[in-house]
């Protein structure tokens, strides 16, 4: 363990990984906007790509921006090592392409989000790989989903959009009692190292859409994988560079390592402004239900007590006593929540899930899935709470 790695959270999230550069020292490190990287000569570069030395030697085989990112969360995950890619979804593509062949079976909670369920329902089962979706909040229907050539388990810590949140020591508990060899991957885009780690409590690999809280700001696609040195290297050189070429910018990394510095003050942030605003919610007669696992009322209010550290995180999602045209009305007439996909970032964005971020479902598959038509998912920002209240009951008030 270096000397870093005993610092805390927010002493990481700013100094792990700043590459040291002899005598110019910048403060934040500079952009290496550079395709490739000029060797000294021809055993150089041949001892570089017999990975005989380190050095860099194209940007889709490594970047010092892109590296310290993946260092800096692989450190905040609790793992050792981490890679940086073009976005959430390449993370997880290239993180599936690498852990599955054909003939393997995948086992997945049923709510995901929509382009991660695509790429399992609809992508990977073309290559001879095996889907089937469970509720994983039901410990029961996990073990019975468990098959021979099961090879990975696959889920989101707090589900999205419905909110659910995983047990995950109970889950990898299970299944690597089952079968040892199965690797328990599990997206933390909502929930963020901050509040919950998924590989301290035995999952084996963190994949996440680092465009979302670990960027922070709106500005930024990218998304990062954590595990082992070993799985990190395979994910890298073979999900990357060889299958899906997802190869973040150095400009983006930059901005992500920009982001990261930050992260535990703007999630501390997101956390107590989701929370108040969730009661408010709750509190509106307008309102039929809300989703948080910060309120009493979360059926999972006390696993959630359990998991997460500093609050419940900034999603929040609710329905309305309403029908759908009104509650289209209520989205269309907020002034300061933003109606865009996407979440985590400083301003508050309200979506519709089920016509939006999850249109890849069916709607037999929304249904079975728990996500409801009438669900409208809030990702509360870093504005002053009051002010986003404020716009939620002035429409609230009219229904
Ligand atoms: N995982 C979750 C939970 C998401 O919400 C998203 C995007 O919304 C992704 C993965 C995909 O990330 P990206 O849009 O960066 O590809």
């Amino acid at each position: 363990m270096s000397c870093m790695e005993k610092k805390g959270f927010a002493t990481r999230q700013i100094h792990v990984a700043h590459p040291h550069l002899e005598g110019i020292s910048p403060l934040a490190t500079p952009i290496f906007q550079t395709s490739t990287f000029v060797f000294d000569n021809t055993a150089q570069g041949a001892a570089r790509f017999a990975g005989e030395q380190e050095g860099y030697i194209y940007t889709r085989l490594g970047n010092p921006n892109a590296n310290e990112v993946g260092a800096k969360v692989a450190s905040l995950e609790g793992g050792e090592a981490g890679v940086v890619m073009a976005s959430g979804m390449g993370a997880i593509s290239g993180t599936l392409w690498t852990l599955l062949k054909a003939g393997d079976h995948v086992l997945a909670d049923r709510a995901l989000y929509g382009c991660t369920y695509a790429c399992l329902t609809t992508g990977l089962i073309r290559y001879g790989i095996e889907v089937t979706q469970v509720d994983f909040s039901n410990l029961e229907e996990i073990k019975n989903g468990i098959q021979p050539n099961t090879a990975v388990v696959y889920f989101e810590t707090e589900s999205n959009p419905d909110l659910k949140i995983a047990d995950i020591s109970a889950i990898a508990g299970l299944v690597h009692g089952l079968k040892p060899d199965i690797k328990v991957v599990v997206d933390n885009t909502f929930v963020t190292p901050y509040l919950i780690r998924p590989l301290e409590l035995g999952a084996d690999v963190v994949v996440h859409s680092a465009t979302k809280y670990l960027n922070g700001h709106g500005d930024v696609v990218a998304g990062v994988a954590v595990s082992s040195k070993e799985i990190i290297h395979e994910i890298a050189h073979y999900g990357m560079k060889d299958m899906t070429g997802a190869v973040v910018g150095p400009f983006e990394a930059f901005l992500l390592n920009r982001g990261i510095k930050t992260l535990d003050i703007r999630m501390t942030k997101h956390c107590a402004s989701a929370q108040r605003i969730a009661e408010f919610l709750e509190s509106h007669s307008a309102v039929k239900k809300v989703l948080y696992p910060g309120l009493k009322s979360h059926p999972q209010h006390e696993l959630a007590k359990r998991l997460f550290e500093h609050g419940f995180g900034g999603m929040v999602t609710f329905e309305l006593n309403c029908d759908k045209k009104r509650a289209e009305t209520f989205i269309n007439s907020l002034s300061l929540c933003a109606l865009a996909v996407s979440l985590g970032d400083t301003e508050t964005l309200i979506e519709h899930p089920a016509s939006m971020t999850h249109s890849t479902y069916s709607p037999e598959a929304l249904a079975e899935a728990g996500i409801r038509e009438s669900m409208i998912r809030l990702s509360v920002g870093l504005e002053d709470p009051e002010d986003v209240i404020a716009d939620l009951k002035e429409q609230l008030d009219k229904i």
